[in-house]
């Protein structure tokens, strides 16, 4: 018996405020609520009174009984007025019916423990939550939507199969079976390896538009970097001046690019300097520089000096205030932040190399570290798998990486990931 929780699950202030009750034990409360319970699964118009009888408001009820509901449990929604007095005069009846305010994430919790869905899912509707951009929700949609599972699920039909032909190999060990059994066996480890690695791989891209892209603007003081920011951002955020050196940390602008959100960081110009302020202010552009997804080089009218930039950061040179020059080094961009000529082009580079970053093919892409954390387990065991002759020692990395594919939807070994996944949810949530 699980006890009765409620939360408001809409947003505060709207004009309808949804509160949502589940637990067994959920009828006796909303039948004292509302004077009647209501068909299942029917919208009902009921008149929620408090405790000494007085109206509250007028609204709907709707309720789902366990366990074909939501959370797995009984399960009821009251739709009132959204005003805070409604919400607070709810609150409260509930409390004294004897229903408890729910904890961050423990309707999920339950639908969890009631088998309703896997961690995966869980994951994915906490990103839906939080999805900012297009590209971030169809994202997190495969995922809450149970598509990544079902991947999932097929991977580990694929190694219960293998396990089960190991097994047999263990059992008629003392027999001279045909060298072809293990060859295809091999080769099958192969395939499952390689698929994984691609999801590997999918799961880095997709990492990355889960928690955006980062691309940071360098350049020699005055180069025009927090001009061109601005312009690329349409809004004033960075700090504009005819004075060297005025942009001493790194100012981050929030942009959507083509669905992909990207955190477009102007930094302090590089150049040495006895300045303490400005030195730190070139220190940390080099450390943004060196962990940025993608760096736009900057290099101004009329010298064109290009700066340092780090290695191993892909970069797109730009050549800014190009209204000052007759002509452009080969092979960088040229923009004026000034008449807007090349800033459009320049969106549209950005995009391409963004859309690239967050590229992923069509199997499974998990965008958490926990989650490409389990995949990487999964593959150096079958790596191991692969490595090993004796049947035994093979038949441990099999279920070495059915344990790390256990993980990943959440079957074993998870209670600590549990806690900081629910609780990273909402409140009705
Ligand atoms: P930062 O130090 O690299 O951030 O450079 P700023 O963006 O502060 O610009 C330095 C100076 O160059 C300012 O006086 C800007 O008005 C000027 N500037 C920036 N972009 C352009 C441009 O496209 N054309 C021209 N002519 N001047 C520009």
């Amino acid at each position: 018996m699980t006890d009765v929780i409620f939360a408001t699950a809409s947003g505060v202030g709207g004009a309808i405020a949804v509160v949502r009750l589940s637990g067994a034990g959920l009828d006796p409360i909303v039948q004292s609520l509302s004077g009647a319970l209501s068909p299942p699964r029917r919208a009902s118009v009921r008149r929620f009174h408090d405790g000494a009888g007085r109206l509250i408001d007028q609204g709907l009820l709707i309720r789902f009984p366990g366990p074909a509901s939501v959370t797995g449990e009984d399960y009821a929604e009251l739709h009132t007025h959204g005003g805070r007095a409604v919400v607070a005069a709810l609150t409260a009846r509930l409390i004294a019916l004897g229903a408890r305010p729910a904890e961050p994430g423990e309707f999920s919790r339950r639908a969890f423990g009631n088998g309703k869905l896997d961690l995966l899912q869980a994951e994915g509707i906490a990103d839906l939550i939080a999805a900012e951009t297009e590209a971030q929700r169809v994202l997190a949609l495969d995922q809450a939507g149970g598509a990544m599972s079902a991947a999932i699920v097929a991977w580990r039909d694929r190694l219960v199969g293998l396990m089960a032909r190991q097994a047999a190999l263990i059992d008629f060990a003392d027999e001279d079976l045909p060298p072809e059994v293990e060859a295809a066996m091999l080769a099958e480890i192969d395939v499952l390896r390689h698929d994984i690695g691609a999801a590997i791989g999918a799961g880095v891209a997709a990492e990355r538009l889960r928690e955006g892209i980062d691309i940071v603007v360098l350049g020699a003081p005055n180069a025009g970097k927090s001009t061109l920011v601005n312009a690329l951002a349409g809004e004033d955020v960075a700090i504009v001046s005819a004075t060297p050196g005025t942009t001493r940390d790194a100012i981050g602008v929030r942009l959507d690019l083509g669905g992909v959100p990207v955190r477009l960081v102007d930094t302090a110009g590089l150049r040495e300097t006895v300045d303490a302020i400005e030195a730190e202010g070139v220190r940390r552009a080099e450390a943004h520089a060196r962990r940025a997804d993608f760096l736009i080089v900057c290099a101004a009218a009329p010298d064109f000096v290009v700066p340092a930039a780090p290695a191993g950061v892909p970069a797109l040179l730009v050549a800014t205030k190009a209204d000052l020059a007759a002509a452009c080094p080969a092979g960088a961009l040229a923009v004026s932040a000034h008449t807007g000529a090349g800033v459009s082009a320049l969106v549209a580079v950005l995009s391409d190399h963004v859309a690239a970053l967050v590229a992923r093919g069509a199997g499974p892409a998990l965008p958490r570290p926990r989650q490409i954390a389990c995949l990487r387990d999964m593959a150096t065991a079958l790596e191991r798998a692969r490595a090993v002759a004796e049947p035994e020692l093979r038949a441990a990395d099999f279920q070495a990486a059915a344990d790390a594919l256990a993980r990943l939807v959440g079957v074993i070994g998870v209670e600590d990931v549990l806690d900081q996944v629910f609780s990273s949810f909402c409140i009705g949530k």
